[in-house]
């Protein structure tokens, strides 16, 4: 081949493309990247240069712009949205790549590589977001459209208008329309935002991994499985240890030593049968970074840090025009208001509560069944303990044992038969179809199903899979990403959506293939609910196509919406087939994974209820003056949300990353929030009949021509107005959750 690929029709050329002699494969800007000729010394040299190239561009752009306003003629989308989409594009194309690869295959040089340009990619972005120029040409061609009579040149269609106002809001958040002092004000608000959410996510870090107890004798692991045993022995060795006769820690003879990371700390609550021990790692786990507790550095303390931090929060939203910082994170989400929030979380909570109380009486009969002595004393250290012998007793649901059932190739299968049940597509495996970055990943195409007529057998998109772990050089979870959006190339030929889905399940080993447990089926069907809504668009506004431009606390409906459908009787009987033996799933083993799936479900609704609220009221009732600490606030809160009450040590708030050192403030909720859509959208196929082959035909095709299709083109009340015919509603999500009153 010589000539490089430019617009692809990802799913036009049959083979790999192969960058043309000269051209940096890092910099071809379209089509499939070429993975394997992409180097961490491309990043070093191309980087720079590309970014350099873009500034000017940029530049060249503001310059036209300003001369067109100061012209005062009418000012064109074509001038402005894009030639700045793609610019935009230019580097989403190589720095994506660039960003995947650190992703599935990392190396020390290619970390370094990264590292060493995000400063600049993150630097062009601000640019770019903080351009005045931009930001009043946007303004114009948004009066334009106000002032526009049906018919007139400057009217913008439904997309335009929303991505012009996600534009212009995203820009107004940077504060690109404050003036001077006001401006330096919010500039330095925002520097000091992030040096303390910086700070704060540091302290939590420091202060779990300053404090450990060393465990010696076998009466302190009673009950742990070997699995625990063998981490803690690790860690041990890892810190130094030795045994009584200076031998190496072993799982069998110790040294243990305890921590307060999650893989330690979570299970050590649910298997230790020391409840003094549970006791003292419990509180030491919820006081960290409080400055406080046994062995706590009175440095690491995080308290100073959540008033300042909610006080320029607070002052920035007044800066920006808002009461509040919960009125500027739900300026751009679907929640309409404060109120909107509360009163979905009200909903939850009164379903929650009576059910969490009665979930907790269960326990404490368990403990009493076993003759503990808590049983008349049940602390929060004891919760994880009870509930597992619970959860064992209930349903013996070994996850381990289920896994031949979940052969990955026979679980594609139905996950594919299931899409093209519910959307009419087929997905065809295109291996050595496309290049690829490591020799297990997969290449599928997306091709319309029988029931398009004429169109059948079209191709609409494709997609990566890349399945298995691959410890040292593939990061950990599992994720979808935008390889390639939809949209049309400069020549008019239409560019075809390619996603990356990457898993972390383990990989084959000889003739055994890839044995999935039921969790890592529901991940790959989350994924893939992601990756439908990427491949399934039918926007051709790559800004708001797919994933794009959709709300944050809307984005989660495609994805759970998959998942439930792995609970579905056919779905799932469909697919779990023992690997050797061909036997279905035993009924009795379906029966406990649908009961394991509300076990202890009115905590868990409760927990994530009390999280939302008070990340909520600190964000929308606190500030320095109200007469009430940001703890306080939390406590009284805590009355109505808790089952049993925060101890006196109890400093969650001083370790709550999400809000204080991630981007979740305002906004914690939206777990909650994109569960009722989904939940509320699969209850649309249970009322037709999960049986009933015809109507759940008709009724996946509207999901797919609603949610799938429209993407971030249109509001996302109205996307789901248009497939439920009516606005969402809790009462799927609470009967899911297994909180509806007996
Ligand atoms: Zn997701």
């Amino acid at each position: 081949m010589t000539t490089a690929p430019t617009s692809t029709s990802a799913t036009g050329s049959a083979s790999p493309a192969a960058p043309a002699a000269g051209i940096v494969p890092l910099l071809i800007g379209a089509g499939l990247p070429p993975f394997e000729a992409i180097t961490p010394e491309q990043v070093r040299a191309h980087i720079p240069g590309l970014l350099a190239e873009l500034e000017q561009d940029l530049t060249a752009l503001e310059r036209r712009l300003e001369a067109d306003l100061a012209g005062g003629g009418l000012l064109s989308w074509q001038a402005v949205l894009d030639p700045l989409q793609r610019l935009e594009e230019r580097l989403r194309w190589s720095w994506g790549v660039v960003s995947h690869l650190t992703g599935v295959c990392n190396s020390p040089e290619l970390r370094e590589a990264h590292a060493g340009q995000q400063a600049a990619v993150v630097a062009f972005g601000n640019r770019v977001g903080q351009s005045r120029v931009l930001y009043r040409a946007l303004e114009t061609l948004d009066h334009q459209h106000q002032s526009a009579a049906p018919g007139d040149a400057g009217l913008l269609d439904g997309a335009q208008q929303r991505i012009l106002a996600a534009e212009l809001r995203a820009m107004q958040l940077r504060g690109v329309g404050l003036e001077g002092e006001a401006q330096a004000a919010f500039n330095a608000a925002s520097q000091e935002l992030a040096e303390l959410s910086t700070r704060f996510g540091n302290q939590v870090l420091d202060a779990t991994n300053g404090w450990t107890l060393s465990l010696t004798s076998v009466e302190e692991i009673e009950g742990l499985p070997a699995s625990l045993l063998e981490q803690l022995a690790q860690a041990a060795r890892g810190a130094g240890l030795t045994a009584a006769d200076g031998g190496e820690a072993t799982a069998e003879a110790g040294p243990w030593l305890l921590g307060l990371d999650m893989p330690r700390y979570i299970p050590f609550l649910k298997y230790s049968r020391r409840r003094d021990l549970r006791e003292r790692l419990y509180r030491a786990h919820v006081g960290r970074a409080s400055g406080q507790g046994e062995g706590a550095s009175a440095e690491l303390n995080n308290w100073p840090l959540i008033e300042r931090i909610l006080s320029l929060r607070g002052d920035q939203a007044r800066r920006l025009g808002y009461a509040n910082w919960a009125e500027v994170s739900l300026a751009a989400k679907m929640a309409d208001s404060e109120a909107a929030v509360e009163a979905l979380l009200e909903e939850l909570r009164a379903a929650a509560l009576p059910v969490a109380e009665r979930e907790l009486e269960q326990l404490r009969a368990c403990a009493a069944r076993h003759g503990a002595p808590e049983a008349a004393d049940l602390q929060p250290w004891d919760v994880s303990f009870w509930a597992e012998v619970l959860r064992q007793e209930s349903f013996e649901l070994d996850s381990e044992a289920l896994r031949p059932y979940f052969p990955l190739p026979q679980v594609l299968e139905g996950l594919f038969a299931l899409c093209g049940r519910l959307f009419d597509i087929q997905i065809r495996a295109a291996d050595g179809e496309a290049p690829v970055w490591h020799p297990d990943v997969r290449f599928f195409r997306v091709l319309e199903g029988p029931g398009a007529g004429e169109r059948a057998g079209q191709p609409i998109a494709a997609f990566y899979l890349d399945p298995y772990s691959r410890p040292g050089s593939k990061r950990g979870g599992a994720w979808m990403d935008e390889c390639l959006g939809r949209s049309r190339a400069a020549d008019g030929t239409p560019v075809l959506p390619v996603a990356y889905l990457i898993c972390n399940q383990s990989p084959p080993v000889g003739d055994t293939p890839s044995l999935m447990t039921f969790e890592e089926v529901e991940t790959l069907f989350h994924e893939f609910g992601h990756g439908l809504q990427h491949m399934l668009t039918t926007v051709e506004r790559p800004q708001a196509a797919g994933i794009n431009n959709v709300e944050w606390d809307a984005v989660e409906l495609p994805s759970q919406f998959l998942e439930n459908w792995c609970y579905d009787r056919a779905t799932l009987l469909g697919m779990a087939r023992h690997w050797q033996s061909g036997e279905p799933l035993p009924e009795a083993e379906f029966a406990k994974l649908l009961a394991a799936r509300t076990f202890l479900g009115g905590a868990a609704t409760l927990r994530q209820v009390h999280f939302a609220l008070v990340d909520l009221r600190l964000h929308s009732q606190w500030h320095p003056g109200c007469g009430q600490s940001p703890e306080q606030l939390r406590r009284e809160i805590a009355a109505t949300t808790t089952v049993l009450a925060p101890i006196d040590e109890d400093a969650f708030l001083c370790s709550f990353g999400h809000i204080f050192a991630g981007g979740y403030a305002a906004g914690y909720y939206s777990y909650k929030w994109a569960e009722v859509l989904s939940a509320d959208a699969f209850s649309a196929f249970e009322e037709v009949g999960l049986e009933n082959e015809p109507r759940i035909r008709e009724t996946g095709r509207r999901f797919r021509d609603t949610v799938l299709s429209l993407g971030g083109s249109l509001d996302p009340k109205a996307v789901f107005e248009a497939f439920r015919g009516r606005q969402p509603t809790s009462e799927a999500l609470i009967r899911h959750s297994g909180l509806v009153a007996v």
